[in-house]
């Protein structure tokens, strides 16, 4: 799977806040995830990323 900046993706598993979706705000060695629920950012390295993601939503051309 490839990530890119903007990107929206899916989670497994949902934030505490309710909300399963977040925008790629980094990408590199780590990621930067945003939560669209409550605004909280993780960091997550590709691995993770991989595992968690359900869908990815790629961002409009
Ligand atoms: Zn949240």
């Amino acid at each position: 799977m490839e990530y890119e900046l903007k990107d929206k993706l899916i989670s497994k598993k949902q934030h505490p806040c309710g909300f399963n979706e977040w925008e790629i705000i980094r990408t590199g060695a780590d990621y930067k995830l945003k939560c669209l629920g409550c605004g909280h950012i993780i960091l997550v390295d590709y691995s993770i990323l991989k595992k968690m993601t359900k869908q990815i939503i790629k961002k409009e051309n």
